[in-house]
Order: C-alpha cells, then sequence, then structure tokens
C-alpha cells in the first residue's frame, strides 16, 4: 500500500509506521541480497579449499550484518529490549551449534562421507554441475529436517526439549543457535544420515551445513523485510515468525528448515496476509537462566506438546 504524504511517496510497514518508498522497494531485495553475498563467500572458500575459515568469517560477518539492520530497520520494536536472556541464548549456542555440530557434523557425518566416497559413492549423481548436486543435497536433507522438526512438535517426549527454542519471547539473529543440545542432537540424528546414506561427497556436506546455517540465523532476525513468492521456497523470516506463534493452530506450521517444499505438500504451510504475532513463545514453566532451561525437560511440571494441528485458518 502507498499514499502521498508532504509531497513525499511512503510505504506503510505492517505496524503501520511510514517508510519511504525506496527504502520499502529496497526491503524485497535485502533477504536474496544477503544470502547470496554468503554463498559467494562461501563458494571463494570451497574453491580455495579454505571453507572452514571463510565459513567462519562469513558467519561473523552475517551476524554484523543483521545485528546493523535489526536496530537500523527493526520488524518489531518491542523485540529490540533486552529480555534478559542473552547469556542463555548464548551459552545454548556454544554448546548446542559449537560443540555438537562441530564434532558430529564435520568431525564424525564428513568423515563417514568421505569414506563412502572413497568406496564409490553410492548413486550420487557426481557428474553434475555442484549447483545442482548443492540443490539435491539440500532436497535430501530437507526430508531429514523436516520430518525431525516435525516430531519435535507433535511428540511429547521431544517436545520438551524443543520447547527451549519456543520459549524464546522474542526473535532476533542472537536465539538462531538457542536450542537445547538434546534437540541439537536428536535433529542430527533424523536428518544428517539421508545425505550420507545418498553417498554426497564432502563439499556437498559443506554447502548443506553452510547454506542451513545463513538461512537459519537470516530466518530468525528482527528485520523488516518482505519477500514476496519467495515464501513459498524458502524457510524466510516471514514465514518462520508464524512458526514461533504461541497459539499452537498457527505455530504447528512451517517445519521446513531451508525449504518450504514439504510444508506446501504436506499442507503444514501458514503465512497469511496479516501481521504475525508479536508476544510469541510459549504456554508453559520455562526458567530464564541456562541451567535451568537444560534441566527443564527432565521436571514432571513441563508442558504437554502443542498437538492441535489444524492451523488458524482451519486449513
Ligand atoms: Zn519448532
Amino acid at each position: 500500500m502507498s499514499i502521498v504524504s508532504s509531497g513525499q511517496i511512503d510505504a506503510i510497514t505492517g505496524d503501520g509506521r511510514k517508510q519511504n518508498i525506496v527504502v520499502y522497494g529496497l526491503t524485497f531485495l535485502l533477504w536474496p541480497a544477503i544470502l547470496s553475498s554468503c554463498i559467494f563467500a562461501t563458494s571463494f572458500g570451497i574453491q580455495t579449499e579454505h571453507a572452514a575459515t571463510y565459513f567462519n568469517i562469513t558467519y561473523l560477518c552475517l551476524a554484523l550484518t543483521l545485528f546493523t539492520l535489526e536496530r537500523a530497520l527493526p520488524h518489531e520494536r518491542e523485540w529490540l529490549k533486552n529480555d534478559g536472556q542473552m547469556p542463555a541464548d548464548l551459552a545454548h549456542t556454544l554448546l548446542s551449534k559449537g560443540f555438537v555440530q562441530v564434532l558430529v557434523v564435520v568431525g564424525v557425518t564428513i568423515g563417514i562421507a568421505e569414506a563412502a566416497a572413497s568406496k564409490g559413492g553410492g548413486l550420487w549423481p557426481t557428474h553434475w554441475p555442484m549447483m545442482l548436486q548443492v540443490i539435491f543435497g539440500l532436497l535430501i536433507a530437507e526430508t531429514g529436517m523436516y520430518a525431525a522438526h516435525r516430531i519435535a512438535h507433535e511428540w511429547a517426549p521431544l517436545w520438551r526439549f524443543h520447547a527451549v527454542h519456543h520459549s524464546a519471547p522474542r526473535l532476533w539473529f542472537f536465539n538462531t543457535g538457542r536450542f537445547h543440545v538434546v534437540d541439537t542432537v536428536t535433529s542430527i540424528l533424523l536428518s544428517q544420515p539421508l545425505l550420507f546414506l545418498a553417498g554426497a561427497p564432502s563439499d556437498v556436506f559443506i554447502w548443506v551445513t553452510s547454506i542451513t546455517a545463513f538461512i537459519g540465523m537470516l530466518t530468525h532476525c528482527n528485520i523488516e523485510m518482505r519477500f514476496g513468492p519467495l515464501n513459498y521456497v524458502f524457510n524466510t523470516p516471514a514465514v518462520h515468525r508464524w512458526h514461533h506463534s504461541r497459539n499452537p493452530a498457527e505455530g504447528n506450521s512451517n517445519y521446513g528448515e531451508n525449504l518450504m517444499l514439504y510444508d506446501v505438500l504436506l499442507k503444514t504451510f501458514y503465512c497469511p496476509k496479516r501481521r504475525p504475532p508479536t508476544n510469541i513463545g510459549i504456554d508453559g514453566p520455562m526458567p530464564t537462566k541456562f541451567l535451568g532451561q537444560v534441566a527443564q525437560p527432565f521436571r514432571r511440571n513441563q508442558m504437554a506438546a502443542p498437538l492441535d494441528h489444524t492451523n488458524a485458518d482451519g486449513e
């Protein structure tokens, strides 16, 4: 929607603020431009055989870019306020993403993949251009990641752990890694073997892991961006904000990690035109400190899994 005010053409943001029409147009370009930049840097790192170094630098640059843009172009001003949970978010990130992913994904999975590749690599189409192999890898990995995420919502024993991620009272780039370590491990165990069994070469593992990390941080950021039809293809912030709704009828949707393919096919896609809720989280007990959150899934008073599978629009 656009209006003319004082000779200046403005657009209206989702929360009723006026926005310069040029900035409005740029908000459509931000997500693809940032992700493309990360992919370009990853490509350079893989080509020069410094994939890990370039990934770490790119990931840090991505964090700094999102931190800056969250203040310049916030989607939700309420979410800029300190929720007192940054130490817990950081500790979960270091434990889950740092320890587990480095140890399991890089140390074990890629090692096994290389061993599998040296024995013939199974049916993997190694003659395809790398870009098509990466898309194929993303599709295979998504099968496991969608299943793992959906089970974490619909099976009470796993929801106890996944609830830690959903208990965040606001979305911003910093709580991308706020996952209970058990949640991270079960998600990896349910999703990574598919790629391994398919015989994916190590470069495809690096690509899929890197793109998952980039899209994951973008998905949680608090930046006013627009996506148009990209919402039906990728797990964008617009789609993921509905997933964090406190209302299970809205939140039990959009399980895709990178791609929305399975959500569209299995009718768990949910992205109505109205603005997603600001008051996100879970209706159940969750401590605000790290150790309390690590212990909470093992306590008796953890809330039950949100089993309402019918979304708010009755689909
Ligand atoms: Zn979830």
